[in-house]
């Protein structure tokens, strides 16, 4: 689960990592308010930030106003105008695609004075089964490009699972910044505080990019970007309340409803699958045919007629879709009484009305495949049925290539 920079940055500030000081608003008045509060206090900047889940905000550029996602201030008047410029318009960045996103809610910050900008990063390294803190002199960069050119600016160190980052290790990456005397305190206590938080809450990443030396020698988190591990979520109330709906995929979220594991695809071909490999697996058949799959869609081990009937919901409302390939592995449950719950699911009303033009190829395998087919081919509905992967696979390029 994803949440914003604003949600991001509070619950850094609560874990005593340095932010900027802040406050999100969904008004043009409030931030108004939040700004002359700002200036008040003597800063002579002040920073609006459209919150989406994107990064690439600076340099991504809202369709009607033009503004760019990242705004520096120097007046309440220009406060206002930046707030009335990104509330309710569309922020296209190079990480939302080019239908953008919606700034429903913006966040009004102290602006810093940088000194120098760097990258730091904690997530798993899968390879060695450790959490990697990694930092670079390289701020404010795309990373990914740094890693490709100059990957010995990136320095890394391993947290050995169960303890904590060490003070050796909090301080050769402060080094590595070239850091020393109050700054270099700051930037350690600034790890080992972000260290402790992305254990105690179950992150799968947190990514600092800038964090930053501001003027005054003290090392802050400018932007925030955490991701948490659902897996973990379930211990953590306070994280689940972030959860911003109106940020995520509404096919996915549907599907979340359901309990389906679904992810939409930029295809048209719909495939409904019972366990993750095979729905891999079924992708590729896809697209080595010619075809190019809608989604991934895996209804779990059961495939009963609900999560069927639950399944097509999903995959019908998708307005792409000219076809779908169900292609499921009866091993617990039995492939006839699969069929007859793919049978059942389309004589729905709703799912009936949207068939009439998707052709269905339908591959069952398994326990009573030889039933199942029989079902399907007896069944009078625009169903074709395939025995084999090899002819589902000929009936997708037949129709799709
Ligand atoms: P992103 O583009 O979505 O990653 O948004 P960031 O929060 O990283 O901001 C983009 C850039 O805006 C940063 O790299 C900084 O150069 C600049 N910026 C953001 N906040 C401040 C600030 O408080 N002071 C100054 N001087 N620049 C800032
Ligand atoms: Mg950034």
């Amino acid at each position: 689960m994803n949440i914003h920079e604003y949600q991001a940055k509070e619950l850094l500030a609560a874990a005593k990592v340095a932010v900027p000081a802040g406050k999100s608003t969904t008004t043009v008045a409030e931030a108004v308010e939040i700004a002359k509060g700002i200036f008040e206090s003597g800063s002579d900047l002040v920073v609006v930030k459209a919150q989406i889940h994107a990064g690439g905000r600076g340099k991504g550029k809202t369709k009607n106003s033009g503004a760019r996602g990242v705004i520096l201030c120097r007046s309440v008047e220009e406060v206002r105008t930046a707030a009335d410029s990104l509330l309710g318009d569309i922020l296209v960045t190079i990480q939302t695609g080019e239908s953008g996103q919606k700034v429903n809610t913006i966040y009004i910050t102290d602006g810093v004075s940088i000194e120098k900008e760097f990258y730091l990063s904690i997530l798993l390294d899968r390879g060695l089964g450790k959490n990697v803190i990694m930092v670079s002199t390289e701020g404010g960069v795309e990373i990914e490009k740094v890693a490709e050119e100059t990957p010995e600016k990136i320095i890394k160190e391993w947290v050995e699972p169960g303890l904590k980052l060490q003070g050796c290790q909090a301080r050769r990456l402060a080094f590595a910044l070239d850091l020393s005397g109050d700054a270099l305190k700051s930037a350690m206590k600034l790890f080992t505080n972000l260290y402790d938080f992305y254990v105690a809450k179950d992150a799968s990443l947190v990514e600092v990019n800038p964090l930053v030396l501001t003027k005054e020698g003290e090392v802050v988190a400018l932007d925030a970007k955490v991701t948490f591990d659902d897996n973990g979520l379930y211990r953590h109330a306070d994280v689940q309340d972030l959860r911003d709906e109106s940020e995520e995929n509404p096919f996915e979220l549907e599907a979340s409803k359901y309990g389906l594991n679904y992810i939409k695809l930029d295809g048209n071909v719909g495939c409904m699958v019972n366990g993750a490999g095979l729905a891999m697996a079924t992708m590729d058949i896809i697209k080595l045919s010619g075809g190019e799959p809608a989604n991934f869609l895996d209804v779990g081990g059961g495939a009963n007629v609900e999560t069927v009937k639950n399944g097509f919901r999903i995959i019908l409302d998708d307005p792409n879709v000219k076809g779908i390939l169900i292609n499921i592995f009866g091993g617990i449950v039995r492939c006839d009484r699969v069929a007859n719950g793919i049978l059942e699911a389309i004589k729905d009303e709703e799912i009936a009305r949207k068939v009439q033009n998707v052709p269905i190829i339908v591959r069952l395998q398994g326990t009573n495949a030889k039933e199942a087919k029989e079902i399907i081919d007896n069944s009078g509905l625009n169903v074709i049925s395939a025995v084999l992967l090899k002819e589902a696979a000929a009936e997708v390029a037949r129709l799709f290539a």
